[in-house]
């Protein structure tokens, strides 16, 4: 089916919730705060208009069904979150939910129930940005939440993560409960502004994504000898400062030749004087990649990298791991879909990309067909109140998203979606 969605009325939603919750300073939607409740009470409003049944699960995950024809069959998921970080942009999050109410409104305007029910979802705390733990509900919902871990996580004023959730009627501890939600789910489809600069860079205003990266986190301790930079010859040093140094450029290497992005974002050395050698110093590496077995590849050369950095420099090494995440591959049927929605919506026809970002859909692809559509982003930066894409972009992203899930609820009818790549 051919699912047109009013973009004139997407784009007019997202105005108007950024004179609601927005303004020069940008975004006021933290999650579980009041604004954010402001945000979802205006969602709440538009689809009262429509004839769908609304309600809250476990985790706080806003959800709202338009039945379809054949509702036994199961039902296809649209959706993003429309929690912002402080002072963030108008379109992280709100363009995904805006452009789903779109679909629900073109699907009830259509002549025929689609074929199975669709399901719009608002996931609560994508951004984690007041405790540190992004995914929140999409986590619950694929079942890799658990409450003991993230119960005591404190925000700024020290308010307790469990209890911020009870404030807004949530028990962390029924939390899990939500996974039920996916039982019957077919597919889930969710548009994105891409929030970096490839689509810019190649004067693309929409395309499909291919997954989300895996991410590997680590902190690389080296020790040497601080000792006086005057009194030390160069060939008697244990510089640990040279030796991270050293291993950073490595690590460069290592994603420019797998294709992935690696990135020390941080060399803390001791006793940090300008007269003394570094006696210690602390590197933090972030690495990402689609492909599960790369990413593992990346990562032995960058801590084999590190290894001889510390010894050529007569220094120890010890990495420690902070952070991991695997990759989540978008289901390629899907991801073939989107592809050609982008080019019948005048996006052209160029390559799926990969995410750098994780996204709801990351959790959501585990259990789920999950496909994501990105947005120019032009600055081709967000998480800041200058975030911002063309409208010729978003016009192009939200056809695109439309033409998407009609051709998934197509796939589905047919019974052409069963099996997760
Ligand atoms: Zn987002």
């Amino acid at each position: 089916m051919t699912l047109l969605v009013d973009a004139d009325a997407v784009l007019a939603d997202l105005r108007s919730l950024a004179a609601l919750t927005g303004g020069p300073a940008g975004a006021r939607r933290l999650a579980w705060s009041p604004d954010w409740e402001v945000a979802r009470d205006w969602l709440g409003e538009r689809l009262a208009e429509l004839p769908v049944g609304v309600d809250r699960d476990e985790a706080g995950n806003l959800w709202a069904e338009l039945p379809g024809a054949d509702d036994a069959e199961g039902f296809v998921i649209v959706g993003s979150h429309l929690d912002a970080v402080p002072s963030g942009g108008w379109l992280d999050g709100a363009l995904g939910v805006c452009a789903s109410l779109g679909v629900l409104r073109g699907l009830a305007a259509s002549d025929a129930p689609p074929p199975v029910a669709v399901r719009l979802v608002d996931w609560a705390d994508e951004e984690g940005a007041r405790f540190g733990r992004s995914l929140l509900g999409s986590s619950a919902c694929a079942g890799t939440l658990d409450p003991d871990e993230v119960r005591d996580l404190r925000d700024a004023s020290k308010t307790r993560l469990q209890d911020a959730l009870a404030a807004c009627g949530v028990d962390l501890d029924g939390a899990p409960a939500a996974a039920g939600r996916l039982d019957g789910a077919l597919a889930y489809l969710e548009l994105h502004v891409e929030q970096g600069p490839v689509l810019l860079d190649g004067g693309r205003f929409a395309s499909a994504v291919s997954g989300t990266f895996g991410d590997e986190r680590y902190l690389v301790g080296f020790t040497g000898q601080s000792a006086h930079a005057g009194s030390t010859p160069m060939h008697l040093r244990r510089d640990t400062l040279a030796a991270a140094a050293t291993a950073a450029l490595e690590i460069r290497e290592v994603g420019l030749r797998h294709g992935g992005v690696t990135t020390v974002g941080s060399i803390r050395s001791k006793p940090a004087i300008i007269t003394a050698i570094a006696g210690a110093s602390e590197l933090m590496l972030d690495l990402r990649h689609l492909d599960a077995g790369v990413l593992a590849t990346m990562l032995a050369e960058c801590l084999d990298a590190c290894d001889k950095a510390a010894t050529a420099f007569d220094c120890g090494c010890e990495p420690r791991r902070l952070f991991g995440a695997t990759p989540t591959p978008f289901h390629p049927a899907l991801i073939a879909l989107a592809r050609e929605a982008v080019a019948e919506a005048g996006g052209g026809d160029g390559p799926p990309i990969p995410s750098g970002p994780l996204h709801d859909a990351t959790e959501i692809g585990r259990k789920v067909p999950t496909v994501m559509l990105f947005a120019q982003s032009d600055p081709p930066i967000s998480h800041t109140e200058v975030e911002d894409s063309p409208e010729a972009a978003l016009r192009v992203a939200i056809e695109a998203y439309g033409r998407t899930v009609g051709g998934a609820l197509d796939l589905v009818g047919a019974g052409d979606l069963s099996v997760v790549a």
